[in-house]
């Protein structure tokens, strides 16, 4: 902020000489208030497992010394906690070095068909597991320009919550489409979906999902082992690519989260 006052008193020889008086905002107004919100909700956020961390020790040192079914259940709330910690240290290390990076979009080229496949195939087992089908659609090459670790935390991102947040058992599917002409993007972009056919999510709660640490359902994303962060994350990495993000969500039916990002090349006809 800077204020400009004459001093009267200078005012000699026809000349105005003028006082720049500088003052430090960096602590006042939105920036500093959302930095103080963001400190607030990551103490939360690592209070919560530290507290049961607390609690399952007292118990292991206390009323279950001499039950060993009793410290085999504690020993493994007390890991899961750690590694719900372990998660939100790892999703919080990933924001910080996102925005410390340049604002310049990465420049390798990337093959999102071996990209998606990849995925696919490491969750897998995780889908299996929960009953959910993964089916994926590609043409045989589609080219971006990018940065290949951070795109495939993108569709890590978006393929767990599909698994965790939709039907179970369901199916989860994961298309690949080109559109000859993007409208915002101005050109032609590859188009990534993950598709589900889960509980869907309320419409009031769509512009915040992308919000740190904002849940629909916080008990169940807890639950679920979430950080409240992926979405976030997700964003982030999809502005820096010049891309566009689009979270579209009937409630009772499924939710589709659309990634465009301008492509690099034109498909492979087949
Ligand atoms: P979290 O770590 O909680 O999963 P995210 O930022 O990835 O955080 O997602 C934010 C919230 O959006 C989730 O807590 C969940 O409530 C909601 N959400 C995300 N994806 C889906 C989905 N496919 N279906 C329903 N709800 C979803």
């Amino acid at each position: 902020e800077v204020g400009i006052t004459p001093l009267a008193s200078l005012l000699r020889n026809g000349r105005s000489p003028v006082m720049l008086i500088f003052r430090d905002v960096s602590e006042q107004g939105e920036g500093a208030a959302m930095r103080r919100d963001f400190v607030a909700n990551v103490s939360h956020e690592l209070k919560t497992p530290l507290t049961a961390m607390i609690g399952y020790v007292e118990t292991l040192q206390g009323p279950a010394q001499k039950d060993e079914e009793a410290q085999r259940r504690f020993l493994a709330h007390l890991g899961q906690e750690l590694s719900r910690m372990n998660r939100l240290v790892v999703d919080l290390l990933s924001l910080s070095r996102l925005e410390g990076q340049s604002r310049r979009k990465p420049r390798d080229r990337v093959d999102l068909v071996a990209l998606l496949s990849e995925v696919v195939g490491l969750l897998a087992f995780t889908a299996s597991d929960q009953q959910v089908e993964l089916v994926l659609d590609t043409p045989e090459r589609a080219d971006v320009f990018g940065d290949a670790d951070q795109l495939t935390q993108v569709v890590a991102n978006l393929v767990e919550n599909a698994i965790k947040y939709g039907r179970q058992p369901g199916t989860v599917r994961v298309d690949l489409d080109y559109v000859q002409r993007e409208p915002v993007l101005r050109g032609p972009a590859w188009r990534m979906s993950v598709i589900d056919d889960g509980p869907g999510i309320a419409a009031e709660h769509l512009p915040r999902l992308t919000e740190r640490f904002y849940r629909v359902d916080t008990g169940r994303s807890r639950q679920q082992g979430g950080t409240g962060l992926g979405l976030a994350i997700v964003k982030h990495i999809v502005n820096r690519h010049r891309g566009r993000l689009k979270i579209e969500s009937k409630p009772g039916e499924g939710t589709r989260i659309g990634v465009t990002l301008p492509a690099a090349t034109e498909p492979t006809l087949s």
